[in-house]
């Protein structure tokens, strides 16, 4: 399944971040998922449970943001935001778009953690 592999680079690159900031937790995981990437958001909601089991994401939260596709209209020479992703033409003068500015992105934006206690004799310098 495309999304499982998915998550569980995202859930890699998370555990990654949290073991250099000495978390003992994850609490929240946000993702900015572009329209046009091509990932069912429900189904990476059911793949998170999956890859974060036994992890230190294990009862995370899953957050998304969605973008919207966004392209550039070579007739009006501005950045449009598509209405929908079905036209890939100007929704204000129908020109066909020449470039997707924004839409394919699938990125972790923040992770959210809980610091473990600190350890119980100290290395003051
Ligand atoms: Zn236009």
């Amino acid at each position: 399944m495309h999304e499982l592999s998915i998550m569980q680079n995202v859930v890699q690159a998370a555990l990654d971040a949290a073991k250099q900031s000495g978390a003992k937790r994850v609490t929240l995981v946000r993702l900015r998922i572009g329209v046009m990437s091509g990932v069912v958001q429900g189904s990476l909601q059911f793949c998170h449970e999956v890859a974060t089991l036994g992890t230190l994401l294990e009862g995370s939260r899953l957050e998304i943001t969605e973008l919207p596709a966004i392209i550039e209209c070579p007739a009006c020479r501005s950045p449009r935001t598509l209405p929908n992703i079905q036209s890939f033409r100007c929704p204000i003068c129908q020109t066909p778009a020449a470039r997707l500015l924004q839409g394919r992105e699938l990125e972790i934006e923040s992770i959210e953690i809980e610091i473990a206690e600190p350890p119980a004799q100290e290395d003051a310098p």
